[in-house]
């Protein structure tokens, strides 16, 4: 299929071959021709200001199918038959998009035994709950239930497919946009849409952490995003919503090729920052590991749980479990005290779900003033001694 050219209204202005983002036009005796890289994408009809451009009749119906699609979808991913914590927030920010859009709100749970866990789902904002238990999908096997997940979204079109970036998400996610021939952007730390235009618009850090970039899926469809953990706040139940809950029957055979028989959980020592309500963040302003005395003392006093930059981490001050950031966890405590810390994009992008952010650095102009709640601008090793002694006064404790 090919670009149709009208050489009667062409003037060879080259509006065309500037618009195209592939480079899959040029000029010929001053005629725009196509080559392999053409996607269709219909950019060079939207730029000809002489409508000399259509698309092929196929790439329309193409785009007429995007049109027709509805609906965002969220994936109910499960742990030991309970829903995970992300399923509760991509719900939320679900029932943000479809109230925007004016379409449903849906969630597919899967799973063995997991239908009674179905009226959660609608609890907390979705309109319809596609239900598949069966034996077979007791156990996460990425092969069977992205089967299961690529023929339910063959048959109903969604619009928008959510899920959690996490380990399982990030294992099935991508081999259902593949078999769907769709886009996927992982690991967006934002989601909004376009009313006028029904596009995703998804937010994630692009070029090293460099620069957050807004990336959009106009052609292909469902538009699937993957979203961590923590990044959006879970919302509140809706008493009173009321949705249908619709059981799917397996009608063909699952793959077998793949066996999954258990999953161990790895234990971790000391606490789960991601549950943390206080987090005291330490960066390279603490000079050395020996100065860590003083932030357990601040930590102990608040009972905050302590982590740190990918800087912190890397000198071997504190273990890897402790690294908050894009390349680390994403937290979300009610309270984040920045000791040090300069204010790296790619840390920030770990705590901007952080209720309040304390940040304390000698330096009035660094980065991280401009996400924090309260700034002090000072040297940490006076400033958090006299933080403990106001505190401790303050409690009628002695200094
Ligand atoms: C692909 C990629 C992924 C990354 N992932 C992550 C990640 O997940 N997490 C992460 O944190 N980083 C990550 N980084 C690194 C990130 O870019 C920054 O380098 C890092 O966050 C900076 O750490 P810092 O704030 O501790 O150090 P610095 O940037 O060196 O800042 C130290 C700050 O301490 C202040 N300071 C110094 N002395 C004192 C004092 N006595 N009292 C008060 N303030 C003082 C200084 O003014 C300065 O602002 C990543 C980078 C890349 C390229």
């Amino acid at each position: 299929m090919e670009i149709i050219l009208d050489k009667e209204k062409c003037t060879g202005c080259g509006k065309c071959v500037e618009s195209c983002p592939f480079g899959a036009l040029e000029l010929q005796n001053d005629l725009p021709k196509t080559n392999e890289e053409c996607r269709l994408c219909g950019l060079c009809v939207k730029a000809c200001p002489e409508n000399a451009l259509s698309l092929p009749e196929g790439a329309k119906k193409k785009k007429q199918r995007v049109k027709e699609t509805r609906d965002i979808w969220v994936f109910a991913e499960t742990r030991n038959g309970e829903i995970a914590s992300v399923v509760y927030e991509l719900l939320g920010k679900g029932r943000y998009l479809s109230e925007k859009l004016g379409q449903k709100l849906i969630a597919v749970l899967l799973g063995s035994g997991v239908e009674p866990q179905a009226q959660e789902l609608l609890n907390y904002g979705a309109d319809i709950v596609y239900v598949i238990d069966h034996p077979d999908l007791k156990e996460f096997n990425e092969k069977r239930y992205g089967a299961v997940l690529i023929d339910l979204l063959k048959t109903n079109c969604p619009h928008i497919f959510l899920a959690g970036a996490t380990a399982r998400g990030r294992s099935l996610i991508p081999q259902l946009a593949a078999a769907l021939e769709t886009g996927l952007t992982a690991d967006c730390t934002a989601l909004d849409v376009e009313s006028e235009t029904g596009l995703l618009l998804q937010t994630r850090p692009a070029f090293g952490g460099n620069i957050m970039a807004t990336i959009t899926c106009p052609d292909h469809r469902p538009q699937m995003a993957t979203v961590r953990p923590h990044i959006f706040p879970k919302p509140q139940p809706l008493p009173g919503h009321k949705g249908k809950i619709i059981k799917v029957d397996i009608e063909k055979q699952l793959p077998d090729d793949l066996e999954v028989t258990s999953f161990i959980k790895t234990e971790t020592e000391g606490p789960d920052l991601t549950e943390a309500d206080i987090i005291i963040g330490v960066g390279r302003g603490i000079k050395g590991p020996e100065n860590l005395k003083l932030i357990e003392k601040f930590a102990h006093l608040l009972g905050a749980s302590i982590g740190g930059t990918r800087v912190v981490v890397d000198a071997g001050w504190l273990p890897a479990r402790c690294q908050i950031g894009q390349t680390g966890l994403t937290v979300s405590p009610k309270l984040y005290i920045a000791c040090g810390i300069s204010g790296a994009i790619q840390h920030i992008v770990g705590i901007q779900s952080a209720k309040t952010i304390v940040a304390i650095n000698k330096d009035p102009d660094a980065p991280i003033f401009n996400v924090a709640d309260y700034g002090i601008v000072g040297d940490l090793f006076e400033v958090i001694p006299a933080l403990m002694a106001e505190i401790k006064k303050r409690r009628g404790e002695e200094n």
